[in-house]
């Protein structure tokens, strides 16, 4: 809580007056059903414009993840609301459409508001959501929302644009944030343009048409795999609105904010690894724990301070180095040397170890003494540290394996790691003269940096079925306690 006061403090630097922090009213929508869904009021106590912004519509977008950031989000003058999880059945499914919607034409929420011809909402979730809307009287709606690109066979995509009620076309503002949007698209396919007129039964559309409100869809482009880069884009629209409106306080890079008994976990999510989705959700549905993608810009920018693990997943041990950069990898150091966790699972793992070969970490102290094995199920024995650290009673796991790193022999004059797991298993690279024995080598090992935690494993037990509890005890371990 502390850090989420400073944070503001420090947003309003030298402005002249100290401005407290905002009031945050929680209301929930269909409350007491299967649709319930958080709305939360951040109220800076001061007159000033109302922003509505809405996530999750569509499940199957990432809109819900950036709305949910921006929710911990304060404002300086004027109210922001934000509805994160619109159609939460739907973001917990990863549908786009209300999973539990029997009638079919009720399905998509976006087309259920209100309508030049048709003043009632459809259904009880989209009547809460135009109740709530309507309550809040919003100046200005984002509704947050992925589209595909527009290509030579999908004339229609609406990936990469803002799409606005036709008199705002003409609005400063709107190409303002036009601007922010474009302002991290490296690829010219993916820059944001114009178009107009949200569709019919969409709450932008009868928001703008029904309260004259300004409403603004921001789709991002799902061509793009980085969504740690989607979700800032959207980020960065928002900011630059409430900016315009001096509202602003802090943000856009304010992620999270501190709640008890919470751990939050930063993943890792760039060119060099995508954090997957089902690994994503694992963590999410565990209930104590709280992620959010981000990547080597981000991480550079100091993005860690708001959180308690850093989560590196497989992919390119090499890749991640790069991306991160010099300054990035000095970052993640820094932070686990004062007190935050690890977690690095194969090319994580690899990027923990010392090299002298590839820019690793270093704050694991163990060497790699083979890459490159080849892929297959791997039988893991524990220890008897091992199993008390994960929970486990069983003495051996059958562990997915995929080019993890087979450990050698640390530096001398730095603390041991402690061995969780050696492989019982040899997985051979057909193409090798020469060969490393991997059984009996180290699988899974903890150490520590610092003041921080450091648990990493060269096989995937959070991609083997079966060991998600394992999984979720070697995040929790690392936290700082
Ligand atoms: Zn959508």
């Amino acid at each position: 809580m502390m850090r989420w006061v400073m944070a503001v403090v420090l947003a309003l630097g030298c402005r002249a007056l100290a401005a407290s922090p905002c009031t945050i009213q929680t209301n929930w929508l269909c409350a007491g059903t299967p649709q319930a869904t958080p709305c939360y009021v951040i109220d800076s106590g001061r007159t000033g414009p109302v922003v509505l912004v809405v996530g999750g519509m569509h499940g199957d977008e990432a809109g819900w993840a950036a709305a949910g950031q921006i929710a911990a989000w304060q404002v300086r003058r004027g109210k922001l609301v934000v509805l994160p999880q619109a159609n939460r059945p739907g973001v917990f499914q990863h549908t786009r459409l209300q999973p539990a919607e029997s009638n079919a034409a009720l399905r998509d929420l976006n087309r259920n508001f209100p309508t030049k011809t048709n003043a009632a909402p459809r259904g009880a979730l989209a009547a809460a959501i135009w109740a709530q809307t309507k309550a809040v009287k919003p100046d200005w709606l984002l509704d947050l929302h992925e589209g595909y690109p527009k290509l030579a066979t999908r004339t229609n995509g609406v990936g990469s644009s803002l799409i606005v009620m036709t008199p705002m076309l003409t609005l400063p503002v709107v190409s303002n944030l036009l601007d922010a949007a474009n302002t991290i698209v490296t690829n010219t396919a993916q820059r944001f343009r114009l178009l107009r007129q949200p569709i019919a039964g969409s709450l932008a559309r009868a928001a703008g048409d029904r309260l004259g409100c300004h409403a603004v869809i921001a789709e991002t482009s799902r061509d793009n795999p980085n969504i740690s880069e989607r979700t800032r884009q959207h980020r960065l629209i928002v900011h630059r609105l409430l900016r315009k409106l001096e509202m602003d306080a802090n943000g856009p890079d304010v992620l999270t904010r501190r709640q008890p008994g919470v751990i939050r976990v930063a993943l890792y999510d760039d060119s060099g690894g995508h954090t997957r989705v089902s690994v994503e959700d694992k963590l999410d549905r565990a209930g104590d724990l709280e992620t959010h993608r981000v990547d080597g810009g981000m991480i550079e920018r100091g993005v860690l301070e708001q959180f308690d693990v850093f989560f590196a997943p497989g992919g390119s041990g090499s890749g991640q180095a790069r991306e991160l950069g010099e300054k990035g990898r000095e970052v993640v150091r820094k932070f686990v040397q004062g007190g935050g966790g690890y977690v690095g699972i194969c090319a994580g793992a690899y990027l923990a170890s010392r090299s002298t070969k590839r820019p690793y970490l270093g704050i694991l102290n163990a060497g790699i003494a083979d890459v490159d094995r080849g892929r297959d199920v791997v039988t893991v024995e524990l220890t008897e540290a091992g199993r008390k650290l994960l929970g486990c009673t069983e003495r051996e796991l059958k562990i997915n394996y995929h080019n993890g790193p087979v450990w050698g022999p640390g530096q001398k004059s730095a603390p041991a790691c402690e061995v969780l797991g050696v492989f019982r298993t040899e997985v051979f690279p057909t193409n090798r003269t020469t060969r490393v024995t991997m059984s009996g080598t180290p699988a899974l090992i903890t150490g520590t940096y610092g003041q921080g935690r450091i648990i990493c494993s060269s096989p995937h037990p959070e991609s083997t079925a079966g060991l998600d509890a394992i999984f979720l005890h070697m995040v929790r371990w690392a936290a700082p306690k």
